[in-house]
């Protein structure tokens, strides 16, 4: 059994791996948004920007803020299947899936 400080130390280092994995992930992101939306070319806020798959058939998971403890090469392939659209652009779209025709 590991004593109560090393359960501690490394429990703190876990916490530090996280949040370095996460900053990592929220640079990959913000490089691959800052190209701004593919139809309006907004690109104001980060926040407002999402990652719409191209073929909804290919799609294995979302890509967004929470996706840092996934594998990398995984979030490459995905990331490639994608296209940077602005919230309002990506729920005209999807709603015009929807709703035409
Ligand atoms: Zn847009
Ligand atoms: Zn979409």
């Amino acid at each position: 059994m590991p004593s109560a400080k090393q359960y501690q130390l490394h429990k703190e280092y876990y916490k530090k791996y996280q949040e370095t994995q996460r900053k990592e992930w929220e640079k990959t992101l913000a490089k691959v948004k800052s190209k701004g939306c593919k139809i309006c070319g907004y690109n104001k806020c980060l926040g407002a920007l999402s990652l719409h798959h191209r073929k909804p058939e290919e799609k294995i998971f979302a890509v967004n803020n929470s996706c840092f403890r996934k594998n990398k090469d995984m979030l490459k392939k995905e990331i490639y299947k994608c296209d940077v659209l602005c919230v309002r652009c990506h729920a005209e779209l999807h709603w015009r899936e929807q709703h035409d025709e």
